[in-house]
């Protein structure tokens, strides 16, 4: 899966909630907020009015009472103010230094709650006070002072519903004398009052709630979903058992938690020749095997140990272990259990181990690391658990970063063409040369083919170099035959790979004829390991080659597994023997009756021969007492850049 895809699936799987629990605590941190903001601004309202409605009346009382006065006694005055009023039961007279002229009612003044109208009123109207609407209040103010008096909840008297009643004292400036009048007041909140208020609430509250519960629903359903999802995102679709998206979750969870105290190692198991056994018993058993082997796995490892179905017949297992030897008998108990689980097969395993390093948790790469000894493993090997070591990292590091870089290298020229001479043994003079490729890179500087060409042959590019290098030497002869120069023919090696193609000699013919150079100018040299591909296709691409005019050798014979036979079936025109003819001790004189017989072999073939890896003065003598054609190696001349090649084959003494 690719990691787009993974990590929006992740996304599915994890995300959401929190935008609930998010939108939750808003509504809560809102609904305290409008509610406090909404009590305090209606609570104030009520209160504001109720004590505008006292206000009022205690005006009213004043104004009652001044009128009386004026007619006759204050006491009467009081008293006939008062009795129009209810709720209003105490009424007192003061003067203008503050002492108390006449008192009507039971209660005392109780200065604490006296409210100053004269303190609520701009100085201008204080004289005017008979005539100050109430809107002139500063109500706000007045509430304040409300609300701040230490008053006390009266017992509610004989008043439907009343839930609080606040008794207090207006004192107002008498109009046309000196002196106050205090009128004491009662201000009644009634249950209705509460009700009016707390409804707005109501409503408020019913909808934060919903809107709670919505969330916490939704929430609910979420998490059923992620379950699900999550379950399906585990679920290996073979065994039904868990994948390796389980198994990297899984596995850095248990490593943060015990990674620090315990040794863990990652397996990657796989079971030998599982192709065999599907082209054997159909891809139908094959999976059913597959699920056998996952349930009897999951039956050998711990708590703290994880498994999943990685991909055909691999499976990844993250495994605790106190000794390596320890983890290593384990494993081979694990293979013998796994062995007799298809009745009438044996089956086999291979195992990689890569010990995972304190505090590493890119369990990819480290699973990927386990798999790495296993490509080295072949199906008969003896060997079947092998560590991880730190040259097969290496080595896939190279692989990686060739495999990076070829395409560039490829399209900016940094592959170099260079020419080893082969000399005659008759005269010793250059009579041809092999192209043989160098990789100028741009940071790991002049590189040997073998540092690359088995990259390439295994991903394929090296059908790309092997084009890019014919029509090189292509271009390169062209050139040369156009300045006029005696040229000597060149061989271009051809890689096993072409021979999937059935149109090769025709695809090599197109690209040299572009240059148009004589056919005999190419030679193409073949290894000898391609036969044992596709025979026929070797066969019709040699004759073919053949017929259009080139000379075709075979490369390396004696390396390997050789085969007289390919010989015989083959009409091939050059014979190149391999340079281990040469190397080591031959003191017994084994390897020279070889070399010889081979030449004369070959010769009675028609064949000519190439002696390739020869390094001294000896070697050269031998091959030339054996009548063998050409020879290539460091004595003469190692591989060259083509201006030195030039510069060496071409002055007048040295082609033949
Ligand atoms: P090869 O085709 O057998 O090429 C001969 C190799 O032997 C060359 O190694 C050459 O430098 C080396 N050699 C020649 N004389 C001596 C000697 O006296 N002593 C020693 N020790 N070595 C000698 P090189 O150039 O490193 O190439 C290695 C291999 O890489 C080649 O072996 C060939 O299989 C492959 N290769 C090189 N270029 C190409 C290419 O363009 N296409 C393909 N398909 N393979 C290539
Ligand atoms: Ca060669
Ligand atoms: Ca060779």
């Amino acid at each position: 899966m690719s990691k787009s895809k993974e990590k929006r699936i992740k996304k599915l799987r994890d995300g959401k909630v929190w935008r609930h629990l998010v939108g939750m605590i808003l509504v809560l941190v809102l609904y305290v907020a409008i509610t406090a903001l909404g009590l305090e601004l209606s609570v104030g309202s009520v209160y504001a009015s109720k004590a505008t409605q006292c206000y009022c009346t205690a005006l009213d009382v004043k104004r009652a009472y001044e009128a009386r006065a004026a007619l006759g006694d204050m006491q009467e005055a009081m008293e006939g103010a008062l009795n129009n009023y209810l709720g209003v039961k105490n009424i007192c007279i003061e003067d203008a230094d503050g002492a108390i002229l006449s008192q009507y009612g039971d209660s005392e003044i109780d200065m604490e709650h006296v409210i100053d109208i004269q303190s609520y009123l701009p100085e201008d109207d204080y004289e005017d006070i008979g005539e100050i609407v109430v809107e002139e209040l500063d109500y706000n103010e007045l509430l304040r002072h409300f609300l701040a008096l230490d008053y006390h909840t009266r017992e509610v008297d004989n008043q439907l519903f009343s839930v609080d009643s606040i008794d207090f004292w207006y004192k107002l400036p008498l109009s046309g004398q000196d002196g106050s009048i205090y009128i004491q007041t009662t201000m009644r909140i009634y249950l209705s009052d509460v009700i009016v208020l707390f409804s707005g609430f109501g409503i408020n509250t019913l909808l934060a709630v919903l809107i709670i519960i919505w969330n916490i629903l939704s929430i609910i359903r979420l998490f059923r979903e992620q379950r699900k999802l999550t379950k399906l995102f585990y679920t290996d679709a073979v065994t039904g058992g868990y994948n390796m998206h389980y198994f990297y979750d899984r596995s850095r969870t248990v490593l943060k938690r015990k990674g620090k105290r315990r040794n863990y190692g990652i397996v990657d198991l796989k079971m030998v020749k599982y192709r065999n056994f599907c082209t054997c018993y159909g891809v139908e058993e094959g999976m059913e095997l597959i699920e056998k082997i996952y349930e009897r796995l999951r039956g050998m490892i711990g708590k703290q140990e994880v498994l999943a179905h990685a991909e055909k017949s691999d499976f990844a297992l993250l495994l605790q272990y106190e000794s390596e030897e320890g983890l290593i008998n384990r494993l081979e108990n694990m293979a013998e259990l796994l062995k007799d689980l298809y009745p009438g097969q044996k089956l086999s395993f291979n195992m990689g181990i890569y010990p995972v390093p304190k505090g590493d948790r890119d369990i990819e790469c480290m699973y990927n690391y386990a798999g790495l000894p296993l490509s080295s493993m072949s199906a008969d090997s003896e060997q079947r658990i092998c560590w991880y070591d730190e040259a097969m990292k290496q080595n896939q590091k190279w692989e990686r970063m060739v495999e990076n870089d070829m395409q560039r290298a490829i399209e900016q020229k940094e592959f170099q063409v260079y020419l080893q001479p082969k000399y005659s043994t008759k005269g010793e003079k250059i009579a041809g040369a092999e192209a043989l490729v160098r990789w100028q890179h741009p940071t790991e500087g002049l590189l040997s083919p073998y540092k690359f060409i088995p990259i390439f042959e295994k991903n394929g590019f090296i059908l790309k170099l092997d084009d890019y290098m014919i029509t090189e030497i292509a271009r390169q002869q062209a050139e040369w035959i156009a300045q006029g120069k005696q040229v000597v023919p060149i061989s271009v090696n051809v890689s096993r790979a072409h021979f999937t193609r059935s149109d090769l000699a025709e695809h090599i013919c197109g690209l040299i004829d572009a240059f148009h150079v004589p056919h005999e100018v190419i030679e193409l040299e073949l290894t000898e390991s391609a036969f044992f591909d596709d025979r026929q296709v070797l066969i019709d691409t040699v004759r073919k080659l053949q017929n259009y005019g080139f000379d075709v050798s075979m490369d390396d014979f004696g390396a390997g597994y050789s085969s007289l036979n390919s010989l015989k079936e083959l009409p091939l025109d050059v014979l190149k023997l391999d340079a281990e003819f040469f190397r080591g001790d031959d003191s017994e004189g084994r390897g020279d009756v070889i070399v010889g017989e081979a030449i004369t072999l070959a010769k009675k073939l028609h064949m000519r021969i190439v002696a390739e890896g020869i390094e001294t003065r000896e070697q050269v003598d031998s091959l030339a007492d054996k009548d063998c054609d050409l020879i290539q190696g460091y004595y003469f001349a190692k591989p060259m850049p083509i201006n030195e090649f030039e510069a060496k084959a071409f002055s007048d003494s040295s082609v033949e």
